[in-house]
């Protein structure tokens, strides 16, 4: 089944809420995009030039509750690029218009007749063929792919001018159209997994029905398959997927092959490490007679062509993926993109429960792991064991990953590990805003100069190498952030590191307190050294101490901004 993406129903005020909301109901995981200050929806924006076309530039359908001119002066200056243009629609706000005006061949169509159906309206389409016929036959359904579209705009035009066509080949979804069929007739709609002969009267759709299977990475791998392919006239469009022996996944010329290919890459659990292996050892391959196989050309490629498309997730299964990432403090605005695309994408989310939870809502299809907050390297393993069986694995902190959280402990779990399968999985580790930046940020710029990040947590270090570190840091004047000040298993330990930073330390040192900064119920102090009592200190607080240089001044609205200056000297 193909991901396609929900749609943005962009309003820009109240009047348009209720139609927004019955088109959200045709389209499960749209959300409605508001005008900041207008009106509310699920999702705030606060210019609909910019927000329309960041939209448009994602490839996310647009259906827009305002005038047509206004969304067409917003995507103008991205219309260049036809072919890869996602519907847009502009829909009266009271829901009596709707318009298809961009992504004729993405199913803008498809969607105002969805969206005029459920609204009792007709909706405006001026595209001919498909007023003609009632569907778009240059856009295939998944599963299958056009062979040409300057070919196929010609045909359109010959059937729109009087043509008549047969249907070659299996076309399910073309039963329906009225298309203006003679068996006889010169014009022929092929559905073929062939090459398309040239010959100008043909409407190609390849099926996507072709297995590659490659036994070793090689060179210009890509170029190779194409060149199987053509050794039996079968199109390169007719490819469903490439497929390997599993022991070759993580292989980056396989990857570039596929990427090359426009098709996804598969890998199979195989006795033997041959092309022919890999296709065996595909169930979707199984149903005898009705698949045609090519054995092995000189560079080990075997092909296999099944009568119809084929579902390249049934296939074996994909290279795993694990990506580590940073929720940051917790709001939702400070979480990185490629985070939240790493955790749209994921099949699978682990982590500690309450960072889980912080990380969703998630979609009914993504499993959730969430654990006790102390078994990191049972979760990284875990985390392992399941990316390594072709699931999207998201691993969550908060703050950022590789600050006292749990990149370090995926790559600990993988050092030590000897199973090929972890090492092939694609890891990747995206960063989050660390408690000590969010904190600092709140209070001004303390870490405005030479900084560093301590963990007072001597769960995994001895209190001496603490101790240690803290009288150097302190004596090296740098300004200094405590993860894990305290906690109720560790309760002396704050008052000792106090004490060693105050033996070095003034007594008016400035100290900042962000208690869950970032999320609800955030509070922020600004102290002394002198003046700190542990009391005032828990787990979920961040305390940064300054250096001689930290300073303070009133702002604004009362309160006071902490800063360390960006220069230093000796006798400060
Ligand atoms: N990876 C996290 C840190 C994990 S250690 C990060 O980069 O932020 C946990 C400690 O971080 C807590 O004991 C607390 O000192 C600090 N912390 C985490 N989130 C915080 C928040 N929202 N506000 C204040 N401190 C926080």
């Amino acid at each position: 089944m193909a991901v396609v993406m929900p749609p943005a129903i962009v309003i820009l005020g109240p009047g348009a809420l209720a139609t927004a909301r019955r088109v959200q109901t045709l389209y499960a995981d749209s959300q409605v995009h508001a005008l900041q200050g207008r009106v509310d929806g699920d999702v705030a924006f606060s210019e609909l030039g910019a927000h329309l076309r960041e939209c448009y530039m994602r490839g996310m359908p647009i259906v827009a509750l305002c005038a047509a001119g206004i969304v067409i002066r917003c995507l103008a200056p991205l219309l260049a690029n036809k072919g890869a243009e996602p519907p847009v629609l502009a829909l009266a706000e009271d829901g009596s218009a709707v318009v298809p005006l961009l992504g004729g061949l993405t199913g803008v169509n498809v969607m105002a007749r969805e969206i005029g159906a459920a609204l009792a309206v007709a909706p405006a389409i001026t595209t001919s063929g498909e007023l003609r016929f009632g569907a778009c036959l240059l856009n295939p359904p998944e599963g299958y792919a056009l062979a040409s579209l300057a070919q196929g705009k010609r045909f359109v035009s010959d059937l729109l001018a009087g043509a008549t066509t047969r249907i070659d080949g299996d076309a399910p979804w073309l039963e329906t159209v009225d298309l203006p069929r003679d068996a006889a007739a010169r014009h022929a709609i092929r559905v073929s997994a062939q090459t398309w002969s040239g010959n100008p009267d043909d409407l190609v759709i390849h099926p996507r029905s072709i297995v590659a299977a490659v036994s070793a990475p090689r060179e210009a791998l890509a170029e190779r398959v194409r060149r199987a392919l053509d050794a039996q006239g079968l199109a390169p469009l007719a490819l469903a997927a490439l497929v390997a022996p599993a022991a070759l996944t993580g292989d980056s010329s396989l990857e570039q092959a596929a990427n090359e290919l426009g098709v996804p890459l598969r890998f199979a659990d195989t006795a033997g490490h041959t092309a022919l292996d890999a296709l065996d050892a595909l169930d979707a391959l199984d149903s005898g007679a009705q698949v045609e196989r090519y054995a092995p050309n000189e560079d080990g490629i075997a092909l296999a062509r099944a009568a119809a498309p084929l579902d390249p997730l049934t296939l074996g299964r994909a290279r795993g993926k694990l990506t580590v990432l940073g929720l940051g403090p917790g709001r939702a605005d400070l979480l990185a993109p490629a985070a939240r695309a790493a955790l749209d994408d994921a099949t699978d989310i682990v982590g500690y429960a309450t960072y889980v939870e912080m990380a969703g809502p998630f979609r009914a299809d993504q499993q959730r792991h969430a654990t006790d907050n102390r078994e990191e390297l049972q979760r990284a393993r875990h985390a392992f064991e399941m990316a390594s069986e072709g699931r999207r694995v998201a691993v969550v902190s908060s703050g950022d990953p590789g600050v006292f959280a749990m990149a370090a402990a995926v790559l600990e779990a993988l050092e030590g590990s000897d199973d090929a399968r972890w090492h092939a999985v694609e890891l990747a580790i995206v960063p989050g805003v660390s408690a000590a930046l969010a904190t600092a940020a709140r209070a001004g710029a303390p870490l405005g100069h030479d900084f560093c990040m301590l963990s007072l947590s001597d769960n995994l270090k001895p209190w001496s190498v603490i101790e240690k570190r803290l009288l150097h840091a302190a004596q090296a004047d740098l300004v200094m952030a405590f993860y894990n000040p305290i906690s109720r298993a560790r309760p002396w330990q704050l008052d000792r590191a106090l004490e060693i930073v105050r033996g070095v330390r003034a007594p008016q040192t400035r100290v900042v307190l962000g208690r869950d900064v970032g999320r609800p119920g955030e509070t922020l102090r600004a102290t002394t050294l002198g003046a700190l009592r542990p009391a005032d200190v828990d787990m979920r607080t961040m305390v940064i101490v300054g250096s001689s240089a930290t300073r303070g001044f009133a702002r604004g609205d009362g309160g006071e901004w902490i800063y360390t200056p960006r220069w230093y000297r000796e006798d400060d």
